[in-house]
C-alpha cells in the first residue's frame, strides 16, 4: 500500500519542489523588507492543512481509494481563496506553494482575501463522466468543515472545469439545504457564474504583458512574436485574446508537445482543431516542437501558461526572448530568475501576471453575495483598472528597493499582510 502511495508522487518534485521555490521567494522579499522577525515568521507557516483519503466507485463495481489536499495559508486578509487542481502531479508540497503564492496574488491586487489552494491526485482524463462527478462530489462534502463564502472559497485550476464547480456548488447546496452559488466561484454563468470569468486568467496576462511592453515604448503590435506553453483555461485564451488586438502566436503547447509556425498560428483554428481532436497534435501547417524546445523558440515575449518548474538553471541561459509573462504560477525557479534577471530578460511575475482569474472570482462572489449581476464590458473595465494599478504598485516597489519585478510583486503583497497582522494582533 505504501509502494503504491508512493508511486503517486510525481518524480518531477522530486527535482522541482515548488514549495521550496515559494520559501525562497519569500526570504528573498523579506529580506528587504525589514518587517518584525516574529511577523516573517508566522507568514512563512501554512494556517491549516487538511489531507482526506477518500472513495470513489469506479464503472466496473470496484472502489479506488483517492488522496486530496486542502490547504489554508492565511486569512488575515478574509476569507482564503484559492483553485482547485487535479493532476497525478500534485502534491502536499505543491498545494502549499500555491495557496501561499494565492496569499501574495490576493493582497496585491487588494482583495479582501487569504490564500488557499487544493487538490487531488488524479487523471481527470481517466475517468468515466460519472466517476468524476462522483469524485468531485466525495472531494467536495470532504471540504465541508472549510469551505462556505465567508470562509474559504475554491475556484478551477489545472484539470478542474465549470461543470465541477457546479457540482461542488450543488455538494455544500444540498449539505445546508438550500443554494449557495457564491461558495466556489469559475462556475457556469447560469447558476451565479460571472460573465468573463472563464477568459479571465488569459486575458489579464495579456493586459498585463501589453502594459510591460508599453512601459519598454514596445508599441507595435506586429513586431511582437509571442510562444505560449500551455493551451487550457489561460494559455488558450492568452492566445486568443493576443490574437484578437494583432499580436503574432508563433508556439503553443499542451502536455503532448507544441505546435510551431514562424510565420505565426491562426489561433480560432487551432482552438477549433483542439475541440475536435481533444489535442494539439496533428495540427496542419505548423511544426511539431517538444515543450522543451517551444521555450527555446525566438520571440518577444514567452508566456509559460501549463505549470510550475519550467523555467529552470538548466534551461534559462538558453532562453531566446525579451520578455517573460508568468500565466502559470510558479513556472520559474529562483535559480533562473538569476539568470534571467542578469540576461536583463524583463519578467512580470505570476502574481501580477496571472491575478485576472482570482480578480473576477472575487467579481462573482460580490456579484453572488449581491444576487446582482454586471455585464462583461462592466467586468473588463474594471479587471484592467485592477490589474493596472497592480502592475504599478510593483514598479514603484521595484524602483524604491531597486529590486526585480517578482520580488518587488511580493514585497508589495507581503508588506500588505504584515501590517494588517500586526493590525489585528496575535490571538489570543
Ligand atoms: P488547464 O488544465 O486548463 O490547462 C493546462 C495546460 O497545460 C493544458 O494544455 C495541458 O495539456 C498543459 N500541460 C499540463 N502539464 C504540462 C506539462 N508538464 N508540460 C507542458 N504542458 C502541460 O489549466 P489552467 O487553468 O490553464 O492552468 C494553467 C496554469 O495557470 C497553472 O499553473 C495554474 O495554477 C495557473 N493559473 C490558472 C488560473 C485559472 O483561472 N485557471 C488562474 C491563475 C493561474
Amino acid at each position: 500500500m505504501v509502494a503504491a502511495l508512493k508511486n503517486r508522487i510525481s518524480p518531477a518534485h522530486d527535482l522541482i519542489n515548488p514549495y521550496e521555490t515559494a520559501l525562497e521567494q519569500y526570504e528573498r522579499a523579506t529580506n528587504r523588507l525589514g518587517i518584525d522577525e516574529n511577523v516573517v515568521e508566522y507568514m512563512k507557516w501554512p494556517h491549516r492543512e487538511l489531507t482526506v483519503n477518500f472513495p470513489v466507485k469506479r464503472d466496473t463495481g470496484k472502489i479506488e481509494m483517492f488522496t486530496g489536499y486542502r490547504v489554508h495559508h492565511s486569512t488575515v486578509m478574509g476569507p482564503s481563496k484559492g483553485g482547485i487542481r487535479f493532476s497525478t502531479d500534485v502534491t502536499l508540497d505543491e498545494v502549499r506553494a500555491l495557496a501561499m503564492w494565492m496569499t501574495w496574488k490576493c493582497a496585491l491586487v487588494n482583495l479582501p482575501y487569504g490564500g488557499a489552494k487544493g487538490g487531488v491526485l488524479v487523471d481527470p482524463k481517466s475517468l468515466s463522466a460519472r466517476e468524476i462527478e462522483s469524485l468531485t462530489r466525495r472531494y467536495a462534502s470532504e471540504l465541508i468543515p472549510l469551505i462556505s463564502p465567508h470562509s474559504d472559497i475554491p475556484a478551477p485550476d489545472m484539470g478542474t472545469t465549470p461543470q465541477m464547480m457546479a457540482w461542488i456548488m450543488d455538494t455544500y447546496s444540498m449539505t445546508v439545504g438550500y443554494a449557495v452559488p457564491a461558495v466556489v466561484t469559475g462556475k457556469p454563468i447560469n447558476i451565479g457564474g460571472s460573465q468573463g470569468r472563464t477568459e479571465a486568467t488569459g486575458r489579464g496576462v495579456i493586459v498585463s504583458m501589453m502594459e510591460a511592453l508599453k512601459r519598454h515604448g514596445r508599441t507595435v503590435k506586429e513586431d511582437i512574436r509571442l510562444v505560449i506553453q500551455g493551451f487550457g483555461n489561460v494559455g488558450s485564451h492568452a492566445a486568443a485574446y493576443a490574437y484578437d488586438l494583432g499580436y503574432k502566436v508563433l508556439a503553443v503547447s499542451d502536455v503532448n508537445g507544441g505546435i510551431y509556425n514562424p510565420n505565426g498560428l491562426n489561433i480560432p483554428s487551432v482552438r477549433s482543431y483542439v475541440a475536435e481532436t481533444g489535442g494539439l497534435s496533428g495540427y496542419p501547417s505548423a511544426e511539431p516542437v517538444t515543450n522543451e524546445e517551444l521555450l527555446l523558440l525566438p520571440c518577444e515575449v514567452l508566456i509559460p501558461a501549463a505549470m510550475e518548474g519550467q523555467i529552470t538553471g538548466e534551461n534559462a541561459a538558453r532562453l531566446q526572448t525579451q520578455f517573460i509573462v508568468e500565466g502559470a504560477n510558479g513556472p520559474t525557479t529562483p535559480e533562473a530568475d538569476d539568470i534571467i534577471n542578469e540576461r536583463g530578460i524583463f519578467l512580470v511575475p505570476d502574481i501580477l501576471a496571472n491575478a485576472g482569474g482570482v480578480v473576477v472570482s472575487y467579481f462573482e462572489w460580490v456579484q453572488d453575495l449581491q444576487a446582482f449581476f454586471w455585464d462583461e464590458e462592466e467586468i473588463f473595465r474594471q479587471l484592467e483598472r485592477i490589474l493596472v494599478k497592480a502592475y504599478d504598485a510593483t514598479v514603484r516597489t521595484a524602483e524604491e528597493y531597486n529590486v526585480d519585478m517578482r520580488t518587488a510583486a511580493q514585497m508589495t503583497a507581503i508588506k500588505r499582510v504584515a501590517e494588517a497582522l500586526m493590525t489585528r494582533g496575535f490571538y489570543p
